[in-house]
């Protein structure tokens, strides 16, 4: 019989909700408690796939293909368990599912209400697709008192009332801020937003109260009082040097105790297993030495639109020992200067994802400088194009090589695909069909070249990832390309659509269609970031 955790944020927004359900997921499961996370986003758009990444940061996709909130990359990498389809819904979509049952007839001429029918549908997701976990944990997007997250809280509010509470519990994140001039931290943010939420109906059980030090007990008491909440259930979330102390923080201060507690779980012998993250946090603390990785993107001024790739890249570190310097680099620079000032003394150059023509050139001259100077390239999804591309024009002699993606041209080594199989099913798209939800998505097989670099990468002959993007590389180009030095060393299943790509005459050059990224763990390291942190090591050593 699975429990809810409902995480709701208030005061300020950016205050880490994600990350702070994720490390208590992580907790939960360290006391050997079976957990999902979800997630309940208030914005109407269907899903964030056509949102700028200035607006919403990366994009995360799920093994079944759904285009999803960022924070589900970071269960997935506290918790190590795939998300889903169903672990993240938006007002948008709640929306469609009512309004297509009313065009079918479904509430037999009934007045569609917020109340009953779109806090029907909510619950319904939240009780749905549910696998014998122990905890459910459901963040609300969004802060308390915003207008779309009423329905939500609604919703939230009369489970938590069917299941009782052996079966619920409300956390609620706040800010306690530290006013210098008073030399004060100050808890009347946390009242009103507690006070907000209770107009709702709903009386948070734990406070998580993100603060810069220390919460005297004195404060914590005040805050209970006025909160009507026990002062061991209101949690210092503290600022920590790595995510990955967040755990380990949490747990000092009391937090997974105090929901296990409320469940009557409490077992006081037998705490939580946090050996792998004692592990994690004294290697991030202690690296024996350091690599400087370049990554040429679009999105560098907002770096939450590479979450997932940042992560990844600590992991490598993580794998290695070493810390993992990220210089972000706007690729449209090199259109304008030599990418040389720029790269000169990089251990690893990395082109991520990207969408549309601006910058583009700056990353095909970035694939340039690593393929002649020999430094480690790691090309992802459209960072895989740009290298095939500028292979194509300097090693195999096709000039005008390119992609559709900027226009029509005569030598598309990239294209759009509009058939593709995924496994034995036919996938179809059209060219003028939506932007939303169209893309290959989600994830494909792909088979290893026997005694390529990758396959001894991976150390396995098929392997599966997940995939977002419209483009492919054109296998008519493929002869071509192999002759010039490029090996197409992953294929799609059926030989196809080309998966993977490495320079033989290169130490490690390797672009994937891919985004491996995205199922990297701290404690599982994938192995395309080990391997290219291991070979900015060793480029390291040689400058
Ligand atoms: N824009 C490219 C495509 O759609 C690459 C996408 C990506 O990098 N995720 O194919």
């Amino acid at each position: 019989m699975s429990r809810f955790i409902f995480i709701t944020g208030g005061v300020v927004s950016s205050l880490g909700k994600g990350l702070a359900s994720a490390a208590l997921g992580a907790l939960l499961q360290a006391r050997g408690y079976k957990v999902r996370l979800r997630k309940l986003d208030p914005y109407l758009n269907l899903d964030p796939g056509t949102m700028s990444p200035f607006q919403h940061g990366e994009v995360y996709v799920t093994d079944d293909g759904a285009e999803t909130d960022l924070d589900l990359g970071h269960y997935e990498r506290f918790t190590g368990v795939p998300a889903r389809r169903t672990d993240n819904v938006t007002t948008g979509q709640i929306y469609m599912n009512v309004l297509s049952k009313e065009r079918r007839g479904d509430y037999l001429g009934a007045t569609i209400q917020v109340i009953p029918h779109v806090t029907d549908a909510i619950k319904n997701f939240v009780m749905s697709d549910l696998n014998d976990e122990d905890f459910i944990l459901c963040e609300i997007g969004g802060t308390v008192g915003d207008i779309e997250s009423l329905p939500f809280l609604e919703a939230i509010r009369q489970i938590g009332n069917e299941l009782g509470r052996e079966r619920s519990l409300f956390v609620h994140l706040t800010l306690v801020p530290y006013i210098a001039s008073a030399g004060e931290l100050k808890t009347k943010p946390t009242q009103h937003s507690v006070k907000e939420l209770q107009s709702v109906g709903i009386q948070p059980d734990v406070l998580l109260c993100r603060a810069e030090r220390e919460v005297p007990m004195d404060q914590r008491r005040k805050i209970g009082l006025f909160c009507n909440i026990r002062p061991e259930a209101v949690i210092a979330a503290l600022d920590v040097p790595s995510i990955y102390d967040v755990p380990l923080s949490y747990h000092a201060e009391g937090f997974d105790t105090e929901v296990v507690r409320h469940f009557g779980l409490l077992n006081e012998a037998q705490g939580p297993d946090l050996s792998t993250w004692q592990r994690i946090s004294n290697t991030v603390k202690n690296p024996e030495g350091g690599v400087k990785i370049a990554i040429v993107g679009k999105y560098t001024r907002l770096l939450d639109s590479y979450k997932s790739l940042a992560e990844a890249l600590t992991h490598g570190g993580i794998a290695n020992r070493v810390k993992v310097e990220l210089d972000w680099i706007d690729s449209e620079i090199f259109e304008r200067e030599d990418a040389v000032h720029h790269l000169e003394g990089v251990h690893g150059i990395l082109v991520p994802g990207g969408f549309g023509e601006r910058g583009a050139e700056g990353k095909v001259a970035a694939v340039t400088f690593a393929r002649e100077r020999q430094i480690p390239y790691f090309g992802i999804c459209f960072g895989m194009q740009m290298a095939v591309i500028e292979a194509a024009r300097n090693l195999g002699g096709i000039v005008g090589a390119a992609s559709t993606e900027f226009g029509p041209c005569d030598q598309a080594v990239v294209g759009l695909l509009t058939e593709w199989m995924r496994g034995e099913k036919r996938e179809q798209r059209s060219a003028e069909g939506d932007l939303g939800g169209t893309m290959r998505l989600g994830s494909y097989k792909c088979y290893l070249e026997p005694g390529s670099h990758v396959q001894c990468i991976y150390g396995d002959h098929e392997i599966s990832e997940r995939h977002r993007h419209r483009y492919e590389v054109n296998i008519n180009y493929k002869d071509r390309l192999e002759e010039a030095g490029l090996r197409f060393s992953g294929m799609s299943p059926d030989q196809q659509l080309p998966e993977i790509v490495e320079l033989r005459s290169h130490p490690w050059f390797v672009g994937v269609q891919f985004h491996p990224e995205l199922k990297s763990k701290p404690f599982d390291p994938h192995p395309l970031f080990t391997s290219f942190i291991a070979a900015a090591i060793d480029q390291s050593r040689l400058v």
